[in-house]
């Protein structure tokens, strides 16, 4: 014999209920017991109905009409018109009784537990009741029988505890007698030795089928639910969460015990002693294989598995000096609890007995609170133990698995999995069985872990990384556009998936949580919101999403300074603007510091020479050991292109034009020219080599003349160099006649940095830099003499969009 049992929302509907026929009709022969459900939200709808009626709140009355409707609509849509008259005033009058019941609750103001699971029992009463007739109409051999004269409890209602030596002997019997075909039974509900109607708790038509298997002994109990089986997680949370084959039975009580609703924890007991195995499957894709929940050991399987959450849970902590070593304070800290029917969920208490935190549900924390705080009112008030300290809105997350106790270092990796994304961990608990480690979360942060988690257990390595780009210019664009056409190298060759869930430009902001479309991102950016700073940084906080990163392909001040908050909440930062990096030193080391603390990588490797690897370079020869004595190197590409192409048949200032229209300077095409830009380039690899300077200790002799440097914007400034033509060709002809080239060299020796333009003699290692070449040597204690050389394109959209586009692939590797 089978028992099958099938959720709320397989029977919430006529056409739901017809699909549970179709698998109903495919057992074939043998008698089989089917336990349904109410049908889907009318158990809360009783409960409104209730709560309502006894608050004297008329809108108790809406909830019965729509309990009322639901029910007579399944049954038109069922049960061909000749059957439906007997069924509809059958169920008419339970709905009769069950609207005399609250309109009694609405008339005294009040309602007893009693009373409330009286009235939920009709959820389950009035479903059995219908699907029975709708098998019968439909030609096959079935009937009703009510789970109340079978299942006896004691009357702690809500929640009665099942007295199972009578409940054992009263299925027996009925087992005896069973008739021929499928029986139809209501979950959820039971009855007291007294003969008042009691309920199993919430989700508790689980465990009414899992009680029939037990005494019945049938050979399979199969829960028919809404998804397809037993999940490495919540699959409404966790998108990448799979169905698992084969679990133990320990292993799905203790994912249903942390907050797997997909089994009813107390249903594992009654067919575990029997050894009867469970299958969870999906009455809407009844092919699929689902879940089996047996002891059979499985081979092959991995430590971990499954992740599972329990939300709205407060932790209560009782700390103070008077708790050390005196015996019992934990004795009567329970005791309250366990009076007052508060459920503990999780105990941590440290080794020094200094301090006890508990986790129950947030609806019992303020009551808890109270009654803990007088029963220890005396040593409160000698200050020996401190007022209990209550902390709400949290969520227990946990990582289950049989054979985690034989692998090493997997809290460790869970923790670091969580802090690398700045989830807070409130307490840690880890069962005695070792099925289990468990912590305590922020509710807010729940998505973030559960899903951060599954990525470093069970997704073969492929992270998310999750990018927020402000600035869609020049480089910004071709940034997207590599990403676009990347991202399926990045997912099967490096397992990185890379998605741009926000951007921005100066006028307007799109986000996407789930992505955004990169085939028409203009179009989307272009009818985005209004661009904002604080806006676009509040929502990639609030989006909360593991592995974010912040591009900022801007030249913005206002941005540059914002790097710090997203540091703070773990979010990493990459630049190709300099602002930050060249600010004052006491905010570069700031930002270095926060990227420490937070564990979040801070990039800026397109500061210096686009998307030549100088920085990362640089840093590799300091974390290995290495000094740098010296560095000497054309660093602007901007001013490359200028002096290589001006000459006594140009004008300096149409060169500057059109280095300007190439897109090889800045959009203020003054901070190439003065320099100040080579100057930020050698600031910022003097810092990485080590030495504190700021942009004042760098000596600049800038070949503009006075008039240029003082213009405030670009047209004043070109007409000043029109101007000066005359000075620009000088320093043409000087160089011409040395037959040397004019380059704009920026140098660092002993802790003094300078920039200026130099002329470079045939043979010289700067002489044969072409188009916007850069180029640095640095001499260190390995390269003394002959200096580690680092050329190439350094400037121009596609190279600096590729820098960035490495930094990316850093913290996908990181
Ligand atoms: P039913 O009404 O059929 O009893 P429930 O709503 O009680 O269904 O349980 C099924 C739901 O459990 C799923 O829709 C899913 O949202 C939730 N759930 C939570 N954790 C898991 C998990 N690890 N695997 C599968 N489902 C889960
Ligand atoms: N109908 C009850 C509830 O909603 C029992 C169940 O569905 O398992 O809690
Ligand atoms: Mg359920």
């Amino acid at each position: 014999m089978k028992v099958l049992k099938f959720g709320g929302t397989s029977v919430a509907n006529a056409a739901h209920i017809k699909q549970v026929k179709q698998i109903v009709q495919n057992l074939n022969g043998q008698n089989n017991l089917v336990v349904v459900s109410a049908l889907g939200g009318i158990t809360d709808l009783l409960l409104n109905t209730i709560n309502f009626a006894s608050n004297q709140n008329e809108a108790y009355k809406q909830s019965l009409l729509e309990i009322e409707k639901r029910h007579i609509t399944t049954i038109k849509e069922l049960i061909p018109v000749i059957a439906q008259s007997a069924i509809l005033s059958k169920v008419k009058s339970e709905l009769n009784t069950l609207e005399a019941l609250a309109e009694g609750a609405f008339l005294i103001g009040e309602h007893t537990p009693k009373l409330t699971d009286k009235v939920l029992g009709f959820g389950e009463l009035l479903s059995s009741y219908i699907i029975s007739e709708f098998f019968i109409s439909e030609g096959i051999e079935a009937h009703f029988y009510d789970s109340r004269e079978l299942i006896k409890t004691d009357s702690s209602f809500g929640m009665a505890v099942i007295d199972f030596d009578l409940t054992y002997n009263n299925i027996k019997t009925f087992q005896k007698n069973l008739k021929k075909g499928i029986t139809v039974l209501p979950g959820f509900i039971a009855s007291s030795i007294n003969g008042d109607n009691t309920t199993l708790g919430r989700g508790g038509s689980d465990y009414t089928a899992a009680v029939l298997a037990g005494g019945t002994k049938a050979e399979v109990l199969e829960i028919w639910t809404d998804v397809s089986g037993m999940y490495t997680a919540n699959p409404k949370i966790v998108k990448q969460a799979k169905a698992i084959p084969h679990i133990s039975y320990q292993e799905a009580m203790e994912l249903s015990h942390f907050g797997a609703k997909v089994l009813y924890p107390p249903t594992i007991h009654p067919v575990l002693s029997k050894q009867i195995p469970i299958q969870i499957k999906n009455t809407f894709e009844p092919e699929k294989e689902g879940t089996i929940i047996s002891s059979e050991k499985s081979t092959n399987e991995k430590a971990v598995r499954g992740l599972s959450n329990i939300d709205h849970i407060s932790l209560l902590s009782l700390e103070g000096p008077g708790m050390i070593g005196i015996p019992g304070i934990s004795k009567r800290f329970f005791e309250v609890l366990s009076q007052a029917s508060i459920s503990v969920v999780l105990i941590t208490q440290a080794s020094s007995e200094h301090s006890i935190c508990v986790g129950i549900a947030d609806k019992d924390a303020s009551l808890a609170q109270s009654l803990v705080n007088t029963a220890f009112e005396y040593e409160i008030s000698r200050q020996k133990i401190n007022p209990v300290i209550v902390e709400n809105e949290l969520a227990i997350i946990a990582l289950v698995g049989d054979q985690m106790k034989s692998h090493q270092g997997l809290s460790g990796k869970m923790f670091s999995t969580l802090g690398k994304n700045n989830v807070n961990i409130r307490a840690i608990a880890q069962g005695a069985s070792e099925r289990n480690i468990s912590a305590v979360i922020r509710m807010d942060d729940v998505k973030k872990a559960l899903n951060t988690l599954h990525e470093a257990f069970f997704e073969e390595n492929i992270r998310q990384l999750n990018l927020f780009v402000t600035g869609v210019g020049n480089v910004g664009s071709r940034f997207i556009n590599q990403i676009k056409t990347q991202k399926k190298y990045l997912k099967k060759e490096l397992k990185i998936n890379p998605r741009i869930i926000g951007i921005s430009n100066s006028r307007k902001m799109y986000f996407d949580e789930e992505g955004i479309n990169l085939e028409n991102w203009q179009e989307l950016l272009d009818n985005g919101e209004k661009a904002d700073g604080q806006l676009f940084y509040k929502n990639v906080i609030a989006l909360n999403l593991r592995n974010s990163i912040f591009v900022d392909n801007t030249a913005n001040e206002e941005v540059a300074m914002s790097y710090n908050n997203y540091l703070k909440h773990s979010i990493a930062v990459v630049c190709c603007n300099k602002i930050a990096c060249s600010s004052d030193i006491t905010n570069y080391q700031e930002l270095k510091k926060l990227s420490r603390e937070f564990q979040t990588p801070f990039l800026f490797e397109t500061n210096v020479g686009a998307g030549l690897p100088i920085i990362d370079t640089l840093k590799h020869l300091i974390a290995s050991g290495d000094r740098i004595h010296k560095i000497r190197a054309v660093l602007s590409g901007s001013l490359n292109f200028v002096f290589n192409n001006f000459d006594d048949k140009t004008s300096f200032v149409e060169v500057v034009k059109r280095a300007q229209e190439e897109g090889y300077t800045e959009p203020d095409p003054k901070i190439d020219l003065s320099g100040v830009d080579v100057m930020r380039k050698i600031l910022i690899l003097a810092r990485e080599s080590g030495y504190d300077l700021d942009i004042s200790d760098i000596r600049n002799e800038s070949f503009l003349p006075a008039d240029s440097l003082k213009t405030q914007n670009n047209e004043d400034f070109y007409k000043t160099l029109e101007k000066e033509e005359e000075s620009f060709q000088e320093l043409y002809t000087k160089a011409l006649v040395r037959e040397s080239k004019l380059k704009y060299v920026a140098e660092f020796e002993n802790g003094n940095a300078k920039v200026g333009l130099e002329h470079i003699p045939k043979g010289h290692d700067f002489y044969h830099l072409e188009g916007s070449d850069n180029i640095v040597l640095f001499y260190t204690d390995r390269y003394p003499k002959q200096p580690l050389i680092i050329k190439g394109a350094g400037a121009g959209a596609d190279v600096t969009a590729s820098g960035i586009f490495a930094d990316i692939i850093r913290i996908g590797n990181f």
